[in-house]
């Protein structure tokens, strides 16, 4: 199966949410006390869009043991360790102290410019690290001022302005500085719950061994299969030989609980709507059911009333007339 999580679309909802807190503030209202330094983050506090894909991981682990016989949990590791990194797009004094010095930053380079030279694309030659805006300008040494060039280029550029060297090439140029802008932000993702999935995995109680990316994609190459999620998953940590007995994967999709807000507010910040009730008689909006012929996610139209969507089909009837198959637990099944 191949699961998607929702990241990102929690923090749209939470950044949604400090939009509305902020313009209550300025709002003409009663004093409110300062709240933003009374509270403590736990160690290991994981930020919420990150800590739901270790939830969800762990939900489905847990699931697919109680249906199947598990044995064993292999885990892939990423391959470079943002985990010291910790702010992967840091200032230049910690990229000096050594902190960031080494393997560390060139793998984080290599994975950000595709292992090519950033200016001829060239591959497979020694790469070095480039300033974008050239030391003697005042460049500095943060991440994003760094890309990879190969010898030639990077003799070449010298310490021209990036925009007086690529003044031919516009394109190049566009694309140049707005990746460089951009951090790494699935590979830090992935690291920062990487330790924190593993820890939780192994609660589980079953052996849990790890792998990195690199020997995933070893095995991949060597067995002949296709680059997909899936058939990578066949192939983290030691394999020897695998038997692929399917073509097809379940695809779960984490579709969230919901709301918990009680009342809608227009975009003036005005309540526009009544105290939603989830549940009618045990049912809600997104159990799947059947009845009438059809199989599919309900939607509860009133106390007494359902109705069955199905490819553009409607079908609706009394609550008797359906037969619950699977409550709703916020995944999506395709
Ligand atoms: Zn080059």
């Amino acid at each position: 199966m191949e699961l998607q999580h929702r990241g990102l679309a929690i923090k749209n909802t939470l950044e949604t949410r400090k939009a509305v807190r902020r313009g209550r503030r300025t709002r003409h209202t009663r004093y409110r006390q300062a709240r933003f330094l009374n509270r403590k983050r736990p160690d290991g506090w994981l930020a919420p869009s990150l800590i739901h894909r270790v939830h969800t991981t762990l939900t489905w682990v847990k699931r697919l043991i109680k249906f199947t016989p598990v044995a064993e949990i292999r885990q892939e590791l990423v391959r470079f360790d943002l985990q010291q990194l910790e702010n992967p797009e840091i200032s230049g004094v910690e990229y000096q102290q050594g902190e960031l010095l080494g393997y560390n930053i060139r793998e984080y380079l290599l994975c950000k410019w595709d292992r090519k030279c950033t200016y001829c694309k060239v591959e497979n030659v020694p790469l070095q690290i480039e300033h974008i805006v050239p030391k003697a300008k005042n460049g500095s040494n943060r991440i994003s001022n760094l890309c990879l060039a190969c010898e030639k280029c990077n003799q070449k550029k010298g310490t021209q302005d990036i925009t007086t060297f690529l003044s031919k090439k516009p394109d190049l140029l566009k694309q140049i500085q707005s990746q460089a802008k951009r951090p790494l932000k699935d590979a830090a993702a992935v690291n920062s719950t990487r330790w924190a999935l593993f820890n939780a995995l192994k609660l589980t109680g079953l052996p849990v061994s790890t792998g990195s990316g690199g020997l995933t994609k070893f095995n991949r190459t060597r067995l002949g299969l296709p680059k997909t999620h899936w058939l990578d998953s066949v192939c983290v940590g030691v394999v020897d030989k695998v038997k692929i007995l399917i073509n097809k994967i379940l695809i779960v999709k984490a579709t969230g609980k919901g709301t918990r807000r009680l009342c809608r507010i227009n975009k003036f910040g005005f309540p526009c709507s009544k105290p939603r009730h989830a549940y009618k008689h045990g049912w809600q909006t997104g159990d799947i059911a059947t009845g009438k012929g059809v199989t599919g996610r309900v939607v509860v139209q009133s106390d007494t009333r359902l109705e069955i969507r199905v490819s553009g089909k409607r079908v609706g009837g009394k609550l008797n007339d359906f037969k619950l198959l699977h409550s709703k637990d916020s995944y999506s099944y395709a």
